[in-house]
């Protein structure tokens, strides 16, 4: 067990890391951040903070002797410098090295038993026509790595789009998956003890516009419903294949066939920020617990469900407002800049 008084490294200083080091404090523990831009969200919250690049070796291992524990929070994380912090890295890079590629991802998904849109690698323009040609349409193309927010993706809807859909990808090796028409999207977020040991949320409907998570709403619709059991036993499968140890989450379609795997995230996710008023235990306290062993906290809804709205580019300039609303419980991250598309904070609102 890793008691408080300790330090967490916290690999990536965005958002994420920021609620991580918040909940890490709440619990005694002392955070060390890790990340290459000065005084991001992270590090305003943290108790030591390196300016590095995340394949500085000496870097890592100096940080490695100053923390107790590490963790990441971020996938595009480059694999073989991470190896210096040897066992203290939870979750390990094995669940890194399968997430931060799309491929890589899918194959494993599909050992795991659950199920993923029909898809096929590519690695040039032919590959891509050969994909339209076998799997119909539409089709999605997803750069294998470094997307997220849906950045590295462009649609082929009649095949003359092919073309250009391979160069707005930057030509870059692919996955090409077909369109799934699903009924609604939705997560699974599990958090797994190194004994085996694990713990749900209720599962939070998630709305996306332009490739950016805008919404997601606890409980989630019937349709939904319905389809959690079989998510969930695909999620722990995943897991245990992973040997996970921390919070992962697994991104789902509700399709007319059941729920079909999205993607995974070996971490806290932005469809989880409603856990840390609307749930007992939040995502970012129990993914602490999970790293330190200490027992995994009740993860029950705190009233009857939870509103979580991401507030994007300059939404969050209404702060003003949103922090006048009784009740609304408003998240700002400490970015600089309010570029388009990026994500700047959350609002939570807790049913009763
Ligand atoms: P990111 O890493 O950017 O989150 P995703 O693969 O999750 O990438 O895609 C972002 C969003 O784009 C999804 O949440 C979904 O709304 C839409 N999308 C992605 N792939 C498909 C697909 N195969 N069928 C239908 N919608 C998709
Ligand atoms: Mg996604």
């Amino acid at each position: 067990m890793i008691a408080p008084g300790s330090t967490i490294g916290i690999i990536g200083g965005g958002q994420l890391g920021r609620m991580l080091a918040v909940a890490a404090a709440q619990l005694g523990y002392k955070c060390h951040v890790l990340d290459p831009d000065r005084d991001g969200p992270a590090a305003q919250v943290s108790a030591r903070f390196t300016r590095a690049a995340y394949d500085d070796v000496e870097a890592l291992r100096a940080f490695g002797e100053s923390i107790d524990v590490a963790t990441y929070e971020f996938e595009n994380l480059p694999v073989g410098p991470l190896e210096v912090l040897g066992d203290k890295l939870r979750p390990s890079t094995r669940s890194l090295a399968i997430a931060q590629d799309r491929a890589r991802e899918k194959a494993f998904i599909e050992e795991c038993g659950a199920r993923v849109a029909s898809w096929r690698a590519i690695a040039s323009e032919q590959d891509a026509e050969a994909a339209v040609a076998e799997l119909g349409l539409p089709i999605v193309l997803k750069t294998r790595r470094y997307g997220y927010d849906g950045k590295g993706q462009a649609w082929i809807r009649p095949a003359e789009e092919c073309a250009a859909a391979w160069r707005a990808i930057g030509e870059e090796p692919a996955v090409a998956e077909s369109g799934v028409e699903f009924l609604a999207e939705f997560s699974v977020i599990v958090a797994r003890w190194a004994d085996g040991r694990h713990t749900f949320w209720d599962s939070p409907e998630n709305e996306h516009g332009a490739g950016i998570l805008r919404r997601s709403t606890v409980p989630c619709g019937d349709a939904v419903a319905l389809q959690v059991a079989e998510a969930r036993e695909a999620a722990i499968a995943i897991a245990e294949a992973l040997d996970h140890i921390g919070v992962l989450t697994v991104e789902f379609f509700a399709s007319r066939d059941g729920p079909v795997v999205n993607e995974i995230a070996p971490r806290v996710h932005n469809s989880g920020h409603w856990t840390i008023e609307g749930a007992v235990t939040s995502q970012f306290e129990q993914h602490i617990r999970a790293i330190c062993d200490l027992p995994p906290g009740p993860t029950d809804l705190a009233g009857g469900g939870a509103v979580m709205d991401n507030l994007i580019g300059d939404e969050v300039n209404r702060w003003p407002e949103l922090i006048a609303e009784p009740g609304l419980h408003v998240h700002i991250y400490g970015k600089g800049e309010a570029r388009p598309g990026r994500k700047m904070g959350h609002v939570t609102k807790v049913i009763a």
